[in-house]
């Protein structure tokens, strides 16, 4: 069964070390989804709201849906796509992140542009990674990776 579990799961371990979680999903028609976790002080305490990317007070934000601690997924009305997007994230965010941020070469947490080769390959960058608790392979060196690295090590002395 589909539930939003596994956002649940990468909210938790991001809230050890970021006060507002979030992350966004920039889509082909230049709209987005955002997940963010509430505070305590609102009506759902801890739980993942997902909008449009707009922010609170926006006359267009629109709340699409939420994530419940107990990973229930409510969702509002919405057009089909949308829904199926919101649907294919929940069921595997982590691949879907990597995916979103490789191919719009944003990481999808902080919004920083991607640009060196390793960040690029993972679709988010290091520190990202390690605050979500995602995958950060060793990924092989090239030449000009290894004459960087040396030349930085160097400098040190
Ligand atoms: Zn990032």
């Amino acid at each position: 069964m589909t539930d939003g579990s596994q956002i649940i799961r990468l909210f938790d371990k991001a809230s050890e070390s970021l006060k507002w979680p979030h992350f966004t999903f920039h889509l082909d028609d230049g709209s987005k989804i955002k997940f963010k976790r509430l505070s305590n002080k609102t009506r759902y305490p801890g739980s993942i709201i997902i909008t449009n990317g707009k922010s609170f007070g926006h006359p267009d934000q629109r709340i699409l849906g939420y994530i419940h601690l107990n990973g229930s997924v409510i969702l509002n009305e919405m057009p089909d796509q949308l829904e199926i997007q919101i649907w294919l994230i929940i069921t595997d965010p982590v691949e879907k992140i990597a995916i979103n941020g490789m191919r719009y070469n944003h990481c999808c947490f902080c919004g920083i542009e991607l640009t060196d080769r390793r960040s690029v390959e993972h679709g988010y960058g290091p520190i990202c990674a390690e605050k979500w608790g995602l995958p950060w392979d060793n990924v092989a060196l090239t030449v000009e990776d290894e004459n960087a690295l040396l030349k930085s090590i160097r400098q040190k002395d």
